[in-house]
């Protein structure tokens, strides 16, 4: 028998090139589960359009990432086309034990780090139809520049790369339509709750 005290709470781990719609599948997951919690990173990169802290992101300088940095206070951290991102452990690890899912969107770098720091995590990466529809969704949410857009698609190959061959991935699933991939990422989230060592 089990009830809500007993759940297991699950640190899932969302990672996929720039525009592969990882943000879209999050934002969904965390709809539809009133026990999942969306793991703020801090960043050095600028807020973009309608970001504000403490919400999309924690903002921080450099001079502060980094102390918060040796002070050992990120699980994972990573730079990404010039900006360092990580994710505060405190609050994930506080989730986990009330039995929460904790929603964490990073990079393959940052993947790879908590696939050896929390083995029992469930690591998906996100994949998009075809390279073009990854260019065209990064091209038509307008929110980088030329050239911060030149970056993160010259990113995108070394991303998928690295993601098949470290083995820190075990879920690929393809972005096509939103609700399907969902349903898909909610399946696998399930079925590794149920049996953990699959
Ligand atoms: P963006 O600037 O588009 O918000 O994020 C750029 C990249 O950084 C994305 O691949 C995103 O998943 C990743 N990212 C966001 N937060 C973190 C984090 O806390 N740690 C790591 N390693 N990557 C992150």
């Amino acid at each position: 028998m089990s009830n809500s005290s007993q759940r297991r709470g699950m640190l899932v781990v969302v990672s996929g090139p720039s525009g592969a719609g990882k943000t879209s599948i999050c934002k969904a997951l965390l709809a539809r589960n009133d026990r999942a919690v969306w793991s703020v990173s801090a960043t050095t990169r600028p807020p973009r359009g309608q970001e504000t802290t403490g919400t999309s992101y924690e903002f921080l300088s450099r001079d502060e990432f980094e102390k918060r940095r040796s002070n050992g206070e990120f699980l994972e951290w990573a730079e990404y086309v010039g900006h360092l991102y990580g994710t505060p452990v405190a609050a994930a690890r506080e989730a986990l034990e009330r039995g929460c899912d904790v929603i964490m969107e990073i990079d393959v770098q940052g993947g790879a780090q908590v696939a050896k720091k929390m083995p029992d995590s469930v690591r998906i990466f996100v994949l998009p139809p075809t390279m073009e529809s990854l260019q065209a969704r990064l091209e038509g949410r307008k929110t980088e520049s030329a050239e911060q857009l030149r970056k993160r698609l010259a990113e995108a190959d070394g991303e998928i790369g690295f993601a098949r061959d470290s083995g820190s991935y075990k879920h690929f699933v393809v972005n096509d339509k939103l609700e399907i991939t969902v349903d898909e990422i909610a399946g696998i989230i399930e079925s590794e709750r149920e049996n953990p060592a699959e």
